[in-house]
Order: structure tokens, then C-alpha cells, then sequence
């Protein structure tokens, strides 16, 4: 049976809710599909915040400025620019729908105003925050309006497998992107979802990584299915790792904020030395990929497992109060963060690269949007300046949902084939796929990481051929299940971040390869690479920046 909505929305984190709420709220029937519970995802995990102008002591060309630095010479800077200008209107729009950011009284004058953090790379504390937990207020605010709105229709522990397009079924390219096919892990069955338009909101895919701060359900099934959909994606090669994540046997992905070090933190060697100033002047407030090459470095040097971040010079009443959640969780591994230094190791974090769009959120599928960490936007280039990317859901998911309510036509008239399992039987070795989970992670982790080169990409790229070779023939061989779609994708997107990361012959932003030690003006480019016609030959090209409509702000 067909299940027939005006739109479907993959993902429930900020850029699938804010989605389906503006939808719904235009009267659109919303499908929102997710693949575990509502509330699982990256933006429940996010700490530090969300950036935007706020006070007249900063200024909107100054957080342009520090996106384009962050950026390393490949953000659009259209998209930069509109996306900073929207900031404080989204800002607003999110207060509205009841999201409660930290605010203090001013002494002087006694006037309630924003407490406003400050994060590497940006020149103003700009930064908007519910204390150390503001994904998990905002998605709060958020799902409260999702539950009342009887125009969505909320589909959770549903895994999307792959999307519905026009020429999967005889018909032409214009025709889109009609639907999607899904597992709903409940009862094992298939079912197939259609609509007029379709937002894969997906989230990141760090889970491509051995170790990483992001939750489960980040496999990179969104850049997955669209490359199989024939979509164009691009910068997969910049991965950011967080400089700071939790280093604890028992500790699964904790994140140590970037704010800790905006509010004094220190990073020191095991022997109690401070480390940052070899490697930057802003040392600790550095650039994030600075920060994580520069731990890198004096783990491999040293020979030691993780360095220390040192807050305890801020006192237990700040911290307790600035830092609850970071706090509590340390407490609970036996570290009081008020006395102690905290152990941290850098793992991966986010994805700036992603499901190319324009600035409106349209990929090069029609009638298929992209909104958040799943989307290549061009705000972040090269490496994202902390607390944007929120900010780059919010946007998007504004931006996105005007141009879908425009472009609105009815699906062609055809008829759409059940899911075929062909002659797929019950897997009868689980073994098979934890194994080739590990060793994705793994190979990714040691060839692919932090500093990169030649030998070792080519090494990655050969084993994860022959990997996704293995995991091909499971996946027509076995019945689907949750975990072997997670690593069918994860398989695929950690091929192409290996592609890319290969064609890329230069260092910039968050991809450093020792063979090419410097930033060459030759690639100052987007890779982008498009799939499936036949991807064994589809190579990634690089394509222009778009030009800039306004003047261009220099880099300092
Ligand atoms: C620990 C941590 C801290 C962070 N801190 C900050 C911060 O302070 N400020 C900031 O700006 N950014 C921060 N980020 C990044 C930011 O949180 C994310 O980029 C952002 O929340 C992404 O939102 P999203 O809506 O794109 O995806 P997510 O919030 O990750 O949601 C993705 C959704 O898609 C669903 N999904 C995935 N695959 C499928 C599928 N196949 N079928 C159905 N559903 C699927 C998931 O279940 C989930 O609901 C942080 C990230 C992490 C991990």
C-alpha cells in the first residue's frame, strides 16, 4: 500500500521539525519519518549554541568575515552573507516557538540581555545558548508545536532505505524525486512513501569514524541515498574533528564544549604544560581543525592516549552553573572538573561537506530538498565556524520550505512497484556485518583522519572497494535490516569521502595531506561528485565558486 503525503521530511533533528512545522502550518500534510525516537539525533547533543548578531557592539560584516576566515577561501559568499543577515530573525522565530535562551541582568542597569558565549574563530561573543544543553531546548520547543500539529504525521523507528526517483520508474529526470522506500524496524516490512516533495534532513555521518561525538543514527544515510539518486555532492572531504571529546573508557561520545575553552580553558600535556601557543597566536581559541591537528601532533609526539583541558582555575560555582550537563557527566566517570584537569582526544564531528544545494535548499534532483548537516550549502567551505551550523538549519529549513511551497506541482501519474526482496532470506551471519562496521570505522579512522596522505588514502580506497564488494553481495543476498543499511551506507560514504579527499591535491581548511603540504590557488574550488549512472567512472570534478553578488571582504 502507498502511503501518500504533500510532503515528506526525513529527520527529526532542528532541520527536519522546523521543516515539517512551516509545512504543516501552510496546510501541507507532512510525513516525518525518523529512524529511531523523535528526539534522537545531533541536535539534542549540541551544547555550545547557536551564533548570530544580537548587540550593536558586533556587526553582521564581522560574522561574515569570521565565516569566510573560518571557511579557508571555499564558502560561498552569497550564502554566507544571507545566512549571517537571517540569523536574528531566525533567532527570533525560534523564541517565538518557545525556545529559552540563558539571559543575565545587566549591573548597571539592571536590563535582562542575552548571555552571550564565545567560540573559536569568532571575533564577538555571539553566541546564544541554554546553558550547556541548547539543541536539546530548542528541539524541546520544537516537538512541543509538532505534537499539536494534527497536519504531521510522525513516523518514528521508520529507517528511509532509498528515495522513489522518475527514472526508477520509466519516467524522465525532471520528474524528480517522488517518494521513498522504508523499513519499518517494528515489523521488518517495507513501505513506500510518495509525495510532491521530499526534504532528506538526515543529519551528519561521523559514524563513518572509529571514534566520534556523534549519536548512533549519524551513518550518512541522507548523502547515501542521494548520491544513489543521481544527486550532486559536494566538499566531502572535510571532515571536522572536535579537538575536545571526552577520554573515558566508559564514556561513549561525550563532547567537551568548545565554549570551556571560550570561557578560559587551558590545554595542557600530560605533564601539566600548555601546548597551544607552539601552534597559534588565538592559542586554545584557534580554529577548531588547528586545535585537533595541534593535539594530533603532541599525541603522536609524545606517545600518549589524550590531553587535558584545565577549567579549574573557574571555580566550582561558575562551573556548576555555566556547565551543569558537562558537569553532572564528568562527575559520573569520577572527574570533578572544579579540581581536576578533564582527559580529552579529538574524534570526529561534523560533516561540512554534503547534498550540494543552491540557496534555496533545491538539489540538483527535483522536487528533492536538503536541509541541515546532510546539506552542502557553501556557508561552511573548508571548515565551519563553531555554532553556525544551527544557525544553517534554521536557515535552510526557512529557506527551503518557501521555495517547496512555490514550486508545489502534482506527481506524475504511474504506478510504484512494491519494494522486491527477489529471493533475500534471513541473514544467517550478523557476524558479517559487526565485522565490516568495524572495519569501515576503523580504516577510516587510521587512513583517513585528521593528517591524511597519499599512501594512505590509496591504502583506504582499496580496501574499501573491496569491502563494499562483500557488503553488496549481503545486501541483495539477505533481508534488510536497520544495521545493514547503516553499513551499506556508511560503506559508500566513506568511499566517497576517500574519492574526494584524493582528488583534492593540496592542504585546506579541515583536509591536510603531508604530500601536499600547502593551500594551491588551482583547487579553490567545490569537489563535487555525482552518482550512480555508473560510479566505478563517475571521478569527482571541481566547479567554480559561485561569484559573489556583493563586494568580496578580503581575508586577513
Ligand atoms: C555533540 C555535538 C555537539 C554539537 N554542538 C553544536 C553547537 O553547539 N552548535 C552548533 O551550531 N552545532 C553543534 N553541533 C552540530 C549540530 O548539532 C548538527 O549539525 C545539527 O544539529 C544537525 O541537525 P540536523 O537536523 O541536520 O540533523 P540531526 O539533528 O542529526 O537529525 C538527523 C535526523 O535524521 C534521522 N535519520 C537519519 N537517517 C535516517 C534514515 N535513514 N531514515 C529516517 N531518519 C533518519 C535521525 O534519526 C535524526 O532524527 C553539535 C553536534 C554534536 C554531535
Amino acid at each position: 500500500m502507498i502511503e501518500q503525503f504533500d510532503f515528506i521530511v526525513i529527520g527529526s533533528g532542528l532541520g527536519g521539525l522546523l521543516c515539517s512545522l512551516k509545512l504543516a502550518r501552510q496546510g501541507r500534510k507532512v510525513a516525518l519519518i525518523t529512524k529511531r525516537g523523535i528526539a534522537e539525533g545531533a541536535t539534542a547533543q549540541a551544547q555550545g549554541g547557536i551564533a548570530a548578531v544580537t548587540t550593536p557592539d558586533d556587526s553582521i560584516e564581522d560574522h561574515v568575515r569570521d565565516t569566510l576566515n573560518a571557511g579557508a577561501g571555499l564558502c560561498h559568499e552569497e550564502t554566507v552573507r544571507t545566512v549571517v543577515e537571517e540569523a536574528p530573525s531566525m533567532i527570533r522565530e525560534l523564541v517565538e516557538l518557545g525556545a529559552k535562551f540563558t539571559s543575565s541582568k545587566n549591573a548597571s542597569d539592571e536590563t535582562e540581555a542575552y548571555d552571550l558565549g564565545l567560540e573559536g574563530g569568532h571575533s564577538h561573543r555571539r553566541i546564544l545558548h541554554s546553558r550547556d544543553s541548547t539543541g536539546r531546548e530548542i528541539q524541546r520547543a520544537l516537538l512541543e508545536n509538532v505534537h499539536r500539529e494534527k497536519n504531521i504525521s510522525v513516523f518514528e523507528h521508520q529507517v528511509a532505505i532509498d528515495l522513489i526517483t522518475g527514472p526508477k520508474l520509466g519516467l524522465s529526470e525532471e520528474d524528480g524525486c517522488l517518494g521513498v522506500y522504508v523499513l519499518d524496524r517494528l515489523s521488518g516490512k517495507i513501505r513506500t512513501f510518495m509525495a510532491s516533495g521530499t526534504i532528506l534532513a538526515t543529519g551528519g555521518a561521523g559514524k563513518i569514524y572509529l571514534y566520534t561525538t556523534n549519536p548512533d543514527v549519524a551513518s550518512g544515510d541522507g548523502l547515501a541515498m542521494a548520491y544513489r539518486a543521481g544527486a550532486r555532492l559536494g566538499n566531502l572531504e572535510f571532515v571536522q574533528f572536535h579537538p575536545t571529546c571526552l577520554y573515558h573508557p566508559q564514556a561513549k561520545s561525550f563532547l567537551i564544549s568548545e565554549a570551556m575553552r571560550g570561557e578560559g580553558g587551558i590545554l595542557k600535556t600530560a605533564d601539566g604544560a600548555p601546548f597551544m601557543h607552539k601552534y597559534h597566536p588565538q592559542k586554545e581559541l584557534a580554529p577548531r581543525d588547528v586545535v585537533a591537528q595541534a593535539i594530533d601532533q603532541e599525541l603522536k609526539k609524545r606517545g600518549e592516549d589524550c590531553v587535558y583541558l584545565d577549567m579549574t582555575h573557574r571555580g566550582e560555582a561558575f562551573l556548576k552553573s555555566r556547565f551543569p550537563a558537562i558537569y553532572e557527566r564528568c562527575l559520573q566517570f569520577g572527574i570533578d572538573i572544579a579540581r581536576t584537569p578533564i582527559p580529552v582526544v579529538p574524534a570526529a564531528h561534523y560533516f561540512c561537506g554534503g547534498v550540494l544545494t543552491n540557496e534555496w535548499g533545491e538539489t540538483s534532483v527535483p522536487r528533492l530538498y536538503a536541509v541541515g548537516e546532510v546539506a552542502y550549502t557553501g556557508l561552511h567551505g573548508a571548515n565551519r565556524l563553531a555554532s553556525n551550523s544551527l544557525l544553517e538549519c534554521a536557515v535552510f529549513a526557512h529557506r527551503a520550505v518557501q521555495r517547496a511551497l512555490e514550486g508545489l506541482t502534482p506527481l506524475p501519474r504511474t504506478s510504484v512497484p512494491d519494494w522486491d526482496s527477489g529471493n533475500a532470506k534471513g541473514s544467517d551471519e550478523q557476524v558479517v556485518i559487526s565485522q565490516n562496521w568495524d572495519e569501515v570505522r576503523r580504516l577510516m579512522w587510521n587512513y583517513v583522519g585528521i593528517v591524511r596522505s597519499n599512501k594512505r588514502l590509496f591504502r583506504a580506497l582499496r580496501r574499501i572497494r573491496l569491502l563494499q564488494q562483500e557488503i553488496q553481495e549481503y545486501y541483495w543476498n539477505f533481508q534488510v535490516t536497520s544495521d545493514l543499511l547503516e553499513l551499506r551506507n556508511i560503506a559508500l560514504v566513506a568511499e566517497l569521502v576517500i574519492r574526494c579527499a584524493l582528488a583534492r591535491k593540496e592542504s585546506r581548511g579541515l583536509h591536510f595531506n603531508i604530500d601536499y603540504p600547502l593551500e594551491n590557488t588551482v583547487f579553490q574550488k567545490d569537489t563535487v561528485i555525482q552518482g550512480p549512472h555508473a560510479p566505478e567512472v563517475m571521478e569527482p570534478i571541481f566547479q567554480d565558486l559561485p561569484k559573489p553578488k556583493s563586494e568580496v571582504i578580503p581575508r586577513p
